[in-house]
C-alpha cells in the first residue's frame, strides 16, 4: 500500500480502479529535416485517421443516427481532398514537419471555408480543423483519453471545464488532481456531483498506473494506492457512517428553511445543465440560484443556436416548476475557453475579455441568449443575471438590449413573461457600487469565488497561492456586509452563489448580514437546511 495527501474539496470516501487523464502534448513537433521521412509519416497518419473515422462513422450511425454521422463522413471525404494533400506535401517540401504541415494546411483551408458566403461551407471549416487536428495528434502520438468500462476514480494534472464537460460524470467516483484549487471548476464539479475530491495531491501518474485499487478519503484528504485490509475496513466504515448521516438528514426534506427567530432563507442549487436541475430537485433544492450557462457552450465546436439554448432553459424551467431559476448569461473567458469564438490569447485572462464584456462587445452572442431566456420564461419562473459587471453603464446597456429583445418578440408574436434582471456581484467595483446597482437591479447574487480573487488580487486557479486565497478575509466580509445592506436598503433581495454560500462556518453570518438566498451544490441543501433550522439568528 502507498499513501499520500491532497487538499480535500469534497468529503466522502471512494474506492475503485483509477484512470489517469493525460493532456495532449503542447510542444510543437520539429521536422526530421528529410521531406521523404515527413511525407511517409503523413501518409501513415492518413491511413490511421481513415481507419479511426470509418469506425467512428459506423458507431455514430448506430448511436446518434445517420444525419449526425454525416459530420464524420464529411471528414472522411476531406482526407481524400487533393488540394489539401498537395498543400501538405508542399509545406513539407518547404521544410515543415509532417504534423505542422497537416495542421497549418488545415487551418489555411478552414479560413478559406469560413470566409465563403455560404452557411454550409462556413460550418465545414470546423470539420477541416477537426480532421487536420486528428492527423496532427496521430503523428505526435497524442492518443487521447481512453475511457475504461464501469466506474472509476479520475486522476489528472488539472482539468479545464472544457475537459470535464466531456467526461461520463455518472461513472466517476472521485477526482484527484495534482494541481487546482478549492474554487477551481473541477472542485465545483466534484461538489455538484457529490463525489470526494482532492486537489494539489502528491500522487504520481506512475503510482496510479501501478495500482489496481485507489481509495480517496475526502474527509482527511488522503489517498491510498492498493489499500491493505485494515485500511479498507476503516474506509468502508466511514462510507457506512456517511450513508447513515445522509439518511438522518432526510428528516429535513420538504421542510421550510427558517431560523428559530423566523428568518426565511431560500436554499437553492448551482447547476450547469438541464440534467443537474433534475438532481437539484431530487436534493430538495428550493430553486436554482445559479445556472452556469457557459457549460452549454463548452465541449462543442460551434456556438449553440438560440433554439438549443431555448430547449435547455425550457427544460430547466419545466423541471423546477414554480421554483425560481436564475440563469446567468454566458461567462466564458478566463479558465473557461472555447476555441470557436476565436478570442485572442490574453496576457491576463482573468482580467480580460470575459463574462458580460464579451456579450456587450458581440451582440450576436448576447442576443440569442436573451431571446432564448425570454422565450423559455413562459415555462416556469425564470430570472436572469449578468456576470462580471463592474459599472452601472454595463448593466444599463445589457438591460437596454433586453428591452429591444422583448420588443422584437412582441412584434413577432412570441409569448414571454417578465424576467427579473439581477447582477452578479463579483468585482470589488460592483460591491462598492452596490447602492447604485441596486437601483437598476431586481436582485444581487454574490460570486464569492471571483470576488475573493479580485478583492485580494489572488488568482483563484493558482495552487501555490492557496494560503493567500482567504474567503474569510476581513476585506471580503466588509464588502459582503455592504452588499447585503445596499440590497436591503433598496428593497431588493441578495443571495450568495459562490462556494462560500455552502460554508457551514459562514451561513449564519450571511443570514445575519441580510442575505436571504444561499445557492450551492445540490448535495449540500439538506445539511444547510438543518443548520438554518437550528440557527438562532
Ligand atoms: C463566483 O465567481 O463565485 C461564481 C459563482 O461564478 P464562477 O465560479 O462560475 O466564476
Ligand atoms: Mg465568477
Amino acid at each position: 500500500m502507498k499513501k499520500g495527501v491532497g487538499l480535500p474539496v469534497f468529503s466522502g470516501v471512494a474506492i475503485g480502479p483509477a484512470v489517469v487523464y493525460r493532456k495532449a502534448q503542447r510542444t510543437l513537433p520539429v521536422s526530421s529535416g528529410d521531406p521523404a521521412v515527413e511525407k511517409a509519416k503523413f501518409e501513415s497518419a492518413l491511413e490511421v485517421a481513415r481507419q479511426q473515422l470509418t469506425e467512428l462513422f459506423e458507431k455514430a450511425k448506430v448511436e446518434i443516427g445517420e444525419e449526425q454521422a454525416a459530420i464524420v463522413e464529411v471528414q472522411l471525404l476531406m482526407l481524400e481532398d487533393l488540394d489539401y494533400l498537395d498543400g501538405v506535401n508542399l509545406a513539407i517540401e518547404g521544410g515543415a514537419s509532417a504534423a505542422m504541415a497537416a495542421l497549418d494546411t488545415g487551418e489555411d483551408f478552414a479560413q478559406v471555408f469560413a470566409a465563403m458566403d455560404d452557411a454550409y461551407m462556413n460550418a465545414r471549416s470546423a470539420d477541416i480543423r477537426d480532421m487536420s487536428r486528428r492527423i496532427y495528434d496521430i503523428i505526435c502520438g497524442n492518443t487521447g483519453f481512453q475511457l475504461p468500462e464501469g466506474s472509476f476514480l479520475l486522476v489528472a494534472e488539472d482539468l479545464a471545464p472544457s475537459e470535464t464537460i466531456q467526461l461520463p460524470r455518472e461513472r466517476i467516483l472521485a477526482f484527484v488532481t495534482r494541481q487546482g484549487s478549492s474554487s477551481s471548476h473541477t472542485a465545483i464539479l466534484a461538489r455538484t456531483l457529490n463525489i470526494p475530491s482532492l486537489v494539489q495531491s502528491d500522487i504520481t501518474f506512475e503510482e496510479v498506473e501501478a495500482c489496481t485499487v485507489l481509495a480517496v478519503d475526502g474527509t482527511t484528504g488522503t489517498w491510498y494506492a492498493d489499500p491493505d485490509e485494515e485500511t479498507l475496513a476503516m474506509l468502508r466504515e466511514k462510507q457506512e457512517k456517511a450513508a447513515a448521516a445522509r439518511n438522518a438528514l432526510e428528516a429535513y426534506r420538504g421542510k421550510e428553511s427558517v431560523t428559530r427567530s423566523g428568518k426565511k432563507v431560500l436554499l437553492v442549487a448551482n447547476i450547469g445543465c438541464p440534467e443537474d436541475a433534475v438532481d437539484a430537485l431530487k436534493a430538495d433544492a428550493e430553486g436554482v440560484g445559479l445556472m452556469r450557462s457557459e457549460f452549454l457552450y463548452l465541449g462543442r465546436k460551434n456556438l449553440p443556436t438560440e433554439d438549443e439554448l431555448y430547449d435547455a432553459y425550457r427544460q430547466v424551467a419545466e423541471t423546477m416548476g414554480h421554483r425560481p431559476v436564475v440563469i446567468r448569461t454566458l461567462d466564458i473567458g478566463a479558465d473557461k475557453q472555447v476555441s470557436y469564438l476565436g478570442l485572442e490569447a490574453e496576457e491576463n485572462p482573468a482580467l480580460g475579455l470575459r463574462g458580460l464584456r464579451i456579450c456587450l462587445t458581440q451582440e450576436e452572442i448576447f442576443r440569442p441568449q436573451l431571446r432564448a431566456i425570454y422565450r423559455a420564461s413562459v415555462h416556469g419562473n425564470l430570472h436572469m443575471m449578468f456576470p462580471m459587471v463592474a459599472s452601472v453603464w454595463e448593466l444599463k446597456a445589457a438591460k437596454a438590449l433586453c428591452a429591444r429583445v422583448r420588443q422584437e418578440l412582441e412584434e413577432e408574436g412570441i409569448p414571454f413573461k417578465e424576467v427579473p434582471i439581477g447582477v452578479m456581484i463579483e468585482t470589488p467595483a460592483a460591491a462598492v457600487l452596490a447602492g447604485d446597482l441596486a437601483k437598476e437591479a431586481a436582485f444581487f447574487s454574490v460570486g464569492t469565488n471571483d470576488l475573493t480573487q479580485y478583492t485580494l488580487a489572488v488568482d483563484r486557479q493558482n495552487a501555490k497561492l492557496s494560503e493567500f486565497y482567504d474567503p474569510y478575509h476581513p476585506a471580503l466580509l466588509a464588502l459582503l456586509a455592504h452588499i447585503a445592506k445596499a440590497a436591503n436598503d433598496n428593497g431588493i433581495w441578495a443571495g450568495i452563489c459562490g462556494e462560500l454560500g455552502a460554508d457551514p462556518k459562514m451561513q449564519e453570518k450571511f443570514i445575519e448580514m441580510g442575505f436571504t438566498e444561499l445557492s450551492m451544490a445540490a448535495g449540500r441543501i439538506l445539511e444547510s437546511r438543518k443548520l438554518v433550522c437550528q440557527s438562532e439568528v
